[in-house]
């Protein structure tokens, strides 16, 4: 306990003494450590938002901590020994607990760090004032750098010089943002938007699943628009996501979504890529997307066809039926946002109403499935190769155009038909 006295106290909260927490910490100040809950979920209690991930702060090195937890029956799994941290599982909740450190050597990308038992020095090496605070479960809050004062003023300041601290770890830069977008409620740091302007050509040195990480987390805030206008203006985008240049269909996606769906990071990455299909490739790239990812952001920015209220009743659904529930709400969002772009961001009610109800009738639709297959093609004495789908498609669009009303038996009848009677490829009947 060599800290002085907390400035200020924070009501505990519920989290912090409920049973899972309060095991966990029981098992962690056996040897009677000065443990704290510490960054994150410090600063959203603070500001009374909900908390996600639980951190916690230990001056005790991480075998120690492994120990301790063990002989409480607490589950342990070292997510990061080398840098002190040790995930305890209590009541099937994940708790972060990292010993206190320093970092030693830093090349922008990683850290070598040295474990002590100065919480002041802990603080110092974290990224943000607002941060760097760290609460014990009594509720002494201990703010080194005046964190509290920063968060109320929404001011994202660094702990310390930013422009030493981006080139630290140069992930600090697209934080700032990040941050920025969730907390900042006053024009940017001048001091820290100048440093992220000089060093942005460093940041392609970072793994694309670090950059991936903070540009979503980034866009899922409320309104990402004003703090990613401000990394093009500054040039922060073109230094490592050049395609994300596409603002008014951002902002345009952002203010549909206030009116009709719950925010998107994907969807709204998609919503700024310009370029297609190629470009949404190069993103994925740039920021290794995982599969699901990749394919989903290919599809939205280059969509297979453009939904419109317009649309008759019968090509509504025949594109409806395409793809999935979750893919026909996004393109129809972006759809949407795309037409708002066309009008420089304006919506009018009775077209926000024509669009809502185009949303609604998309939810509702149940997806229907050919009820032939490719097999059933082969079964009718069809050689494996191109002809099969050729045929499967020509079925699809015939079963289509009658509203998905033919049965199996009526399909397969058809099937045999066209089979029976080829037509002349480009013409004849149901031909499109
Ligand atoms: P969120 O609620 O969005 O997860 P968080 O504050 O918990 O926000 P994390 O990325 O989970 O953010 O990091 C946890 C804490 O670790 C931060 O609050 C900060 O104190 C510290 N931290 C994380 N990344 C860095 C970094 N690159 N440089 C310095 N400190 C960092
Ligand atoms: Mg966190």
């Amino acid at each position: 306990m060599s800290e002085g006295e907390p400035a200020q106290r924070l009501e505990p909260q519920p989290w912090m003494t409920d049973k899972a927490s309060a095991a966990v910490m029981a098992a962690l100040t056996a040897g009677r450590a000065d443990v704290r809950f510490v960054g994150g979920c410090i600063r959203d209690a603070c500001l009374g938002r909900p908390v996600k991930d639980i951190d916690i702060g230990t001056p005790e090195p991480p075998e120690t901590v492994m120990q301790r937890l063990a002989k409480a029956g607490i589950k342990t799994v070292p997510t990061g020994l080398k840098h002190g941290t040790v995930t305890a599982v209590s009541q099937h909740r994940p708790f972060e607990i990292t010993t206190l450190r320093r970092d030693v050597e830093t090349d922008g990308r990683r850290a070598v760090v040295a474990f002590h038992d100065d919480w002041r020095e802990d603080a110092a090496r974290r990224d943000f004032t607002f941060n760097a605070m760290s609460c014990r479960p009594d509720g002494s809050l201990f703010d080194y750098f005046g964190g509290l004062a920063d968060l109320r003023a929404g001011r994202v300041r660094f702990v310390g010089d930013p422009e030493q601290r981006i080139r630290e770890d140069v992930l600090r830069l697209l934080r700032f943002f990040r941050f920025h977008a969730h907390y900042g409620r006053q024009s940017p740091d001048p001091p820290a938007l100048a440093a992220c302007r000089k060093l942005a050509p460093l940041l392609p040195s970072l793994s694309g699943e670090r950059l991936a990480q903070e540009t979503l987390r980034l866009l899922v805030a409320p309104d990402p628009g004003p703090v990613v206008a401000l990394m093009q203006e500054i040039g922060v985008l073109a230094a490592y996501l050049p395609q994300a240049r596409r603002l008014a269909r951002l902002k345009a996606l952002v203010t549909i979504e206030g009116i009709a769906a719950a925010a998107d990071a994907v969807r709204r990455l998609a919503a700024l890529v310009e370029g297609g299909a190629p470009a949404a490739d190069g993103v994925a790239e740039r920021l290794r997307l995982s599969n699901e990812q990749r394919e989903r952001l290919a599809i939205l920015a280059a969509p297979p066809f453009v939904l419109h209220p317009d649309l008759g009743d019968s090509l509504r659904r025949r594109l409806f039926n395409r793809v999935d529930d979750a893919t026909r709400r996004d393109l129809a969002l972006l759809a949407w946002a795309q037409t708002v772009e066309d009008a420089r961001g304006a919506i009018d009610r009775r077209g926000a109403e024509a669009w809502r109800a185009l949303l609604d009738d998309a939810a509702l639709w149940r997806r229907r499935d050919l009820p032939v297959k490719g097999r059933d093609v082969l079964a009718l004495g069809i050689e494996p190769g191109p002809r099969v789908g050729e045929l499967i498609d020509a079925l699809t669009r015939w079963w289509e155009e009658r509203d998905f009303e033919p049965d199996r038996k009526a399909c397969l009848a058809e099937l045999k038909h066209v089979i029976a009677n080829p037509r002349p490829p480009g013409g004849g009947p149901g031909a499109s």
